[in-house]
């Protein structure tokens, strides 16, 4: 994620929190109702891991409503009488669990679903489940303005850290990554945006449906809906489709459409120096909704908000922080929140690498630049909710890739991050998981210069 201009996330503490009573009949418990992320209290859920979501959603701007059937595929990783997850802001009509109905309570935001009989460790089920409402914004949006926005002409849905549950039933949290098929119905002539691969549109009774595919395990929060009218361009790219839509409401020749248009350039770039691009799919989304006041690293097509693109010149930069992404946090993701910087610090790196190279600040001006304003007191790891999105993670984080890079050497720097690229492509990792690698690689400690960089109280010497 980028902001339009750095701001400190505000915060709003809604904490949501759910009961767990005992249940131990046969060796049956319940499953975790949260996956134990105090970033994000309420979100995802223990107790199962889902391979595979097929969305069938059709959404009405008229008269705003949503309606989807969610076939959620899943194994028991124990033995469990019930399990939740996460809806928030509309109603479930049916639940089945292996297409038997089963028992279901929506309290909040948590979908409780007792199958019909105890599902054992190990077992393979699914969840289909028939929802529909009217959507809405999370209530603790502040940050990222998370979730489901109706718009003029359609909607967008949209946000980090959560943002999935207000269009569909999911274990929301990036520990939970899966693949996914998403069908989206609108009225013709509108078009309905998502990830992976275009899988064609069918249209009938004065609606049009459009398929879309992503293969490669895909962290919750970076699946996207944009439905509105859009001047959509479908081409290839490396041999893989490459999609690209910008609200109608932008120029069709301004800086939005120019920055989007380099999407395969900058990609190639930056493959060039993290390794292969990681999904079968490439494109970008620019909204022209004032309320997204950021872009997003939505897997395989980020989606910008029209503020980066108010300058008159196109914003490449913004378009490099957010394929880079596609590698780090996308292909490899955290485990849990408080190493967001394991995403966005090597991001920024990124967009101060394709700056230089693009005729821009020189890599050392710019590292020049941040050391000067870098508050030292601020950690980049567990930098705390409110400061998930702040320059500690961003800025002090990109210094911390430089100096490592300028510890080993170019040639072991690049070393490092392709082959942990690839060592944990489709999977989730942690700082520590980095840092060993790093070290191994390298063949040299780096501990205490990364912890010095990360999270120490001083500032080291400018590299
Ligand atoms: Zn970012």
């Amino acid at each position: 994620m980028r902001w339009v201009r750095w701001c400190a996330a505000a915060l709003a503490g809604v904490l949501l929190t759910t009961g767990c009573t005992g249940d131990d009949r046969r060796g049956f418990r319940p499953g975790a109702p949260d996956a134990g992320d105090p970033y994000v209290p309420g979100a995802g859920n223990g107790g199962y891991d889902v391979g595979h979501y097929a969305l069938d959603v059709r959404y009405d701007p008229g008269d705003d409503r949503l309606t989807g059937t969610a076939t959620v595929t899943a194994t028991a990783t124990e033995a469990l009488s019930r399990f939740q997850l996460d809806l928030a802001g509309l109603d479930v009509d049916r639940v089945r669990v292996d297409g038997e109905p089963a028992a279901h309570r929506h309290d909040d935001a948590e979908l409780v679903v007792t199958p019909e009989h105890g599902l054992p460790a190990g077992r393979r089920f699914t969840v289909e489940v028939t929802y529909g409402g009217v959507p809405k914004p999370l209530p603790n949006a502040a940050l990222g303005d998370g979730g489901f926005h109706a718009t003029g002409d359609g909607a967008i849905a949209l946000g980090q850290p959560e943002s999935a549950s207000t269009w569909y039933p999911v274990n929301d949290h990036p520990s939970d990554k899966a693949t996914y098929d998403i069908a989206i119905t609108v009225p013709d002539g509108l078009a309905a945006l998502s990830n992976g691969v275009p899988k064609g549109r069918t249209s009938t009774g004065g609606r049009t449906t459009w398929r879309w595919s992503e293969g490669s395990p895909m962290a919750s929060y970076l699946t996207m809906l944009v439905i509105g009218d859009y001047r959509v361009t479908t081409g290839t790219h490396a041999g893989r489709p490459l999609v690209t839509a910008v609200a109608s409401a932008l120029p069709a020749d301004g800086p939005a459409a120019a920055s989007v248009a380099r999407t395969g350039e900058v990609a190639d770039f930056l493959a060039a120096r993290f390794g292969p691009y990681p999904f079968d799919a490439y494109g970008g989304v620019v909204v022209a909704d004032d309320r997204i006041r950021y872009a997003l690293e939505t897997q395989s097509r980020p989606v910008y908000g029209p503020g980066f693109f108010t300058g008159g010149r196109p914003n490449t930069e913004v378009v490099a922080h957010e394929l880079a992404h596609q590698w780090f946090g996308d292909s490899v993701s955290v485990a849990r929140w408080s190493d967001i910087w394991l995403n966005e610090g090597f991001a920024t790196y990124a967009e101060w690498l394709w700056a230089e190279h693009d005729g821009g600040r020189a890599v050392a001006r710019t590292v020049a630049d941040r050391y000067a304003t870098t508050d030292w007191t601020r950690p980049t790891v567990d930098p705390g909710r409110a400061g998930m999105f702040g320059d500690a993670v961003y800025q002090r984080g990109a210094l911390a890739v430089h100096a490592l890079r300028r510890a080993v050497g170019d040639d072991t720097f690049f070393r490092v991050l392709r082959g942990w690229l690839a060592q944990h492509r489709d999977g989730n990792a942690t700082t520590a998981d980095f840092v060993g690698y790093a070290e191994r690689t390298a063949g040299r400690p780096l501990r205490a210069l990364l912890d010095a960089w990360l999270v120490g109280a001083t500032p080291p010497g400018l590299p």
